[in-house]
């Protein structure tokens, strides 16, 4: 008899908020448009002595995306640095949340288009910046510091995932959520939003995870679609016929609809986290986070709700 596969999906998603300033400095958000290294300072390219504060408005924005995806919000929690050398990071490390982050423990609740529903667990979502940007040519390489300390959050699902629809319908409920706060433009065009995806297979009724890798460079939903459901394919493959699943960084070719490997996977001990030094704790205290809540704007499965009881409306509407 064949044997029966099933996917475990989880999706990393990372967010630019528009606090129209950087995380740890003054400078503006405006990356794109701006003269390439123009908006930049000894904070955002990590000179020696100088020290970063964290903006507050980065903060508030963060505790909105944490409520708008029912997310526990931490009282306390910390920095952190992830160390790596690469051109576009002027620091040779991130600051961003290991171990400690200020959103746990959130869900979603997507619709599929069978009309059945389905919650997807979101386990934990962190403060982090973004890095700048390589350009390449054919005989140089450029780097434009402008994006380096961008105010970016982190938003990592529980492994709930099992299908490449169940994933597009949870970045779609996601982007949705998001963009009601008003805290980010969300888009995958502008690079607003970026999405990672775990993908392993296991023997259904397994309890145990398979081997998983992590597929980059998607660019679409749909992209990230197809590259989980190419990706199902490849690994149920290789098992089939003897082989292994190798943890590793795979891209998305898009032209070809095939994933390539980038890296073997880095183990988090790579990277040799250790507590900023340079940051204080970060608190949040009872009296911001009701601040917060009342700022908040309403949900779309609320003003869903409200209509269909308000205007007794029978249309369900599941987009
Ligand atoms: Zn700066």
């Amino acid at each position: 008899m064949a044997r029966e596969w099933e996917a475990v999906i989880g999706l990393e998603v990372h967010c630019q908020l528009k606090t129209g300033t950087k995380v740890w400095c003054g400078c503006s958000t405006d990356y794109d448009s701006a003269e390439p290294n123009t908006h930049v300072c000894p904070i955002c390219l990590g000179h020696p002595g100088v020290l970063p504060k964290l903006n507050e408005k980065v903060l508030d924005y963060a505790i909105k995306a944490g409520l708008a995806l029912n997310c526990h919000i931490n009282e306390e929690s910390k920095f952190d640095r992830k160390n790596y050398f690469y051109p576009d990071t002027p620091k040779n490390y991130q600051i961003t949340q290991f171990d400690k982050p200020y959103a746990e423990n959130g869900y979603l609740d997507i619709k599929l288009n069978s009309g059945r529903e389905k919650r997807i667990g979101i386990t934990r979502i962190h403060i982090e910046e973004d890095a700048g940007k390589s350009i390449h040519t054919t005989n140089e390489s450029f780097v434009n510091f402008n994006r380096a300390s961008m105010p970016l959050i982190e938003i990592v699902s529980e492994p709930d995932i099992r299908t490449p629809e169940e994933a597009y319908e949870y970045l779609n409920t996601l982007k949705t959520a998001i963009k009601y706060t008003g805290i980010s433009d969300v888009s995958m065009e502008l690079g607003s939003l970026r999405c990672d995806a775990n993908v392993s297979v296991r023997e259904k009724g397994s309890e145990k995870f398979g081997t998983r890798t992590e597929t980059k460079n998607l660019n679409s939903f749909k992209a990230v679609a197809k590259a989980i459901e190419y990706e199902i394919g490849r690994q149920i493959e290789l098992l089939e016929n003897g082989g292994v699943v190798e943890q590793e960084t795979l891209l998305w070719d898009e032209a070809n609809g095939v994933t390539r490997v980038m890296r073997s996977k880095e183990e988090a001990n790579d990277y040799r986290y250790f507590p900023e030094p340079d940051l204080v704790k970060v608190i949040i205290t009872n009296e911001r986070l009701e601040r917060l809540k009342a700022e908040m704007p309403e949900s779309k499965v609320d003003k869903v709700k409200r209509f269909v009881k308000e205007y007794q409306l029978k249309i369900i509407l599941n987009k």
